[in-house]
């Protein structure tokens, strides 16, 4: 099989063309190299837009030589820089013919869509994906190559977008990029930009959407307001200001003064801060040097850095492109040396209002996606894009969400440890509950409860809802009434909630109970997909009897057959609703979002089974019955063990005694379901539970 290696210059958009270019290649059988070496072809997708990548292009031609590969040059590129180096690539393509290309390679039959950004990448990553909205750009910024290289403006359907993320969060994209050299001038049959990104937030799946760029010229509030409906979007902007004075802006022909772009800029941190209750982080782009910039104008952008104390900044010192309004029609005029003393000059303003913004972060808790590894630490970016590395013996975070708590702040990044978190779990009756109070009490803990049953209101005695809290905040207990439905994928949105409230008190979360599914869903960081009732599928359940149905649910999902209660018709109907849609969202375990401490309590099963008569006498002396007759006949607990024994036998006796037996089986597949989880340290009582979490705690 025949190798490729890609060369990828420039921007994400060049990424984002790669993506398709490897798609076309795998199609001609082609496979990906890992070194220039290996390659039998090599594809550089160059960036004319600056002159050190065009260097960078001329610097490898002596390389291809000596390997006598075949060579393609693609991309972003000019005219000029193309004659350049003609004689020199065996083929130079223009990208947005790439459709074609296959017919130049080999002879293949082999047919795509016109539009070349309309071809299915093959990403180098399937949790990022850069997703093109756009081509091209019609602004004609003075010092800008763009319009040349990529052509006028042309907008991708907004149906073809739309289809492209649901197929990448499908293969487990976490960051969708959206791209267009302008995104505010996109328009495809009416759907403008904020209209996309509202459609692109509407997708289901847990995935964070981000953008870039938008230019100030033509930033509405509708975009505005919809950046801060949409859950999905992580609170991050580049708003390329290229300059802090007017007359420099209007020779870019940049149609904006810095009195506009200032109020624009503190309205979207002011709106974010207001409606949304968190800052945005905002970045921006910046030229010196530009053609005729005097001192003072440079000045009234050392102004703007200080006024407006970005985020971030990607400082550019201006050097001509061919073809552009600025090599023909103005002078260069700024000294190199100038452009240097200027770029550093920003660069002090930006690293003294980063470095003092980051060392607030130290303390903080951040969601963060992890991009790499290199040697022991892992690095990635925040929910709010800041740079967050952090060590971790784990084997595989590349591509996760973690919790990272920020330990350290540099003038330029994060660094920090996974989140810890302590789950302590076990069979009903074990004496979980008392014996998290009392380690919460020494390890300044809140309790979040992983208990299917607890999380009803009014149903206190038949589900042993603890009495006295002893001071510990409890969380997800009493939260629903019990005709309402709840399931695992509420409670997994829960917990992370209630997670993330402790955290922020600076306590520890210590997730506690015995629904062995909850505790998986966070263990496991298992995604649920949203699945809403199935009416038809559900009516059809319905006339099946609890066996019929216990035997479909067994053959779809084993493992949650172990645990579930045979004689629930309703859970077994969701489970089978619920279990169908999974299985065709496979692979929803992912690597958890913490550091996890998971403790278990072992009790001998003659103690265990004590534990139990013992207990279900007292629910029955304190007024289960009364309970049970004050429910109404349609909540769904009715269905569980001590309640439903009530509507399926008359004798007291007998039903105490079934009670019993029903719960000590219950507590057997329990105990079945976590006997799987070799990460589970065995512990038998209070002392060895604070050693364990003592040494883990270090
Ligand atoms: S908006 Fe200006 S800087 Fe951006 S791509 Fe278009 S011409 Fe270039």
């Amino acid at each position: 099989m025949k190798k490729y290696f890609l060369i990828i210059f420039g921007c994400q958009m060049n990424i984002a063309d790669a993506e398709r270019i490897a798609t076309i290649l795998r199609d001609l059988n082609y496979e990906k190299a890992s070194k220039m070496q290996d390659a039998d072809l090599i594809v550089v997708v160059a960036c004319s837009v600056r002159q050190s990548a065009v260097d960078r292009i001329f610097g490898l031609i002596p390389k291809f030589k000596k390997n006598k590969v075949k060579t393609i040059l693609t991309g972003c590129v000019l005219d000029f820089d193309k004659k350049k180096v003609e004689g020199k690539f065996d083929h130079i393509l223009d990208i947005k013919d790439l459709n074609n290309w296959h017919k130049i390679l080999s002879e293949k039959d082999l047919c795509y869509p016109k539009d070349y950004l309309n071809i299915y990448p093959e990403r180098r990553f399937n949790f990022i994906a850069n997703i093109p909205i756009s081509n091209g750009c019609e602004n004609f910024c003075t010092y800008c190559a763009v319009p040349y290289t990529r052509g006028p403006l042309k907008c991708r359907d907004y149906r073809e977008i739309i289809k492209e993320v649901k197929e990448a969060v499908l293969k487990g994209a976490k960051e969708i990029w959206l791209l267009g050299q302008n995104v505010n001038d996109y328009n495809s049959d009416g759907v403008d930009f904020p209209d996309l990104l509202k459609m692109v937030n509407n997708i289901q799946g847990k995935f964070w959407i981000r953008f870039t760029s938008p230019h100030p010229k033509n930033f509405s509030q509708k975009l505005i307001d919809v950046m801060i409906e949409s859950e999905k979007y992580g609170p991050y902007l580049n708003l390329p200001i290229q300059s802090g004075s007017d007359g420099v802006l209007k020779r870019m022909n940049r149609p904006y003064t810095y009195e506009k772009y200032k109020g624009l800029f503190l309205r979207i941190k002011k709106s974010f801060k207001e409606k949304r209750g968190e800052d945005i982080f905002i970045s921006t782009d910046v030229i010196v040097g530009f053609s005729g910039e005097t001192d003072k104008e440079f000045k009234e952008t050392e102004r703007a850095f200080k006024e407006l104390k970005f985020d971030m900044a990607y400082i550019n010192q201006f050097s001509t492109r061919p073809g552009t309004y600025a090599l023909l029609k103005m002078e260069d005029d700024v000294p190199k040396k100038e452009k240097k003393v200027r770029d550093k000059k920003l660069n002090q303003i930006l690293e003294k209002y980063v470095s003092a913004k980051n060392k607030k972060y130290v303390g903080r808790v951040l969601d963060v996606l992890v991009l790499e590894k290199n040697n022991d630490f892992y690095t990635g970016k925040s929910w709010d894009y800041k740079t967050v590395k952090f060590k971790s013996n784990k084997k595989d975070l590349v591509g996760q969400f973690v919790k990272i708590k920020i330990k350290k702040a540099f003038n330029f990044g994060l660094e920090g440890e996974l989140v810890k978190l302590i789950v302590l779990l076990g069979p009903t009756a074990s004496g979980k509950t008392d014996m998290a109070i009392e380690l919460a009490k020494d390890f300044n803990a809140e309790i979040i409860s992983a208990d299917s049953r607890l999380i009803y209101k009014k149903m206190d005695i038949g589900t042993a809802k603890p009495k006295d809290f002893k001071g510990i905040k409890h969380h997800l207990i009493d939260i629903i009434n019990p005709e309402d439905e709840y399931n695992v994928a509420l409670f997994k949105r829960d917990a992370q909630k209630a997670i993330n409230d402790i955290l922020k008190k600076g306590k520890t979360p210590f997730l506690v109970g015995g629904t062995g599914l909850y505790i998986s869903a966070i263990v496991n960081n298992i995604d649920f997909p949203e699945i809403k009732p199935d009416l038809k599928l559900r009516k059809e359940l319905e006339k099946k009897s609890d066996e019929e149905l216990f035997e479909i649910y067994k053959g779809l999902d084993k493992e949650g057959a172990e645990i579930i209660d045979k004689k629930n018709k309703r859970r077994l109907i969701r489970a089978i609703e619920v279990a169908q849609t999974r299985n065709f969202f496979k692979d929803t375990k992912n690597e958890p979002e913490f550091d996890i401490l998971e403790l278990g309590i072992e009790v001998q099963k003659e103690e265990l089974k004590k534990r139990i008569e013992k207990r279900v006498d007292e629910m029955v002396k304190e007024g289960l019955e009364r309970e049970v007759k004050s429910l109404s006949e349609k909540a769904p607990i009715l269905e569980t063990i001590g309640y439903r024994e009530w509507k399926e036998y008359n004798d007291l006796r007998e039903i105490i005694e079934r009670i019993k037996i029903n719960t000590f089986k219950f507590a057997k597949r329990q105990m079945t379901w976590f006997k799987r989880d070799k990460n589970i340290k065995w512990i038998k009582n209070y002392p060895e539970a604070k050693k364990e979490i003592k040494k883990f705690s270090k």
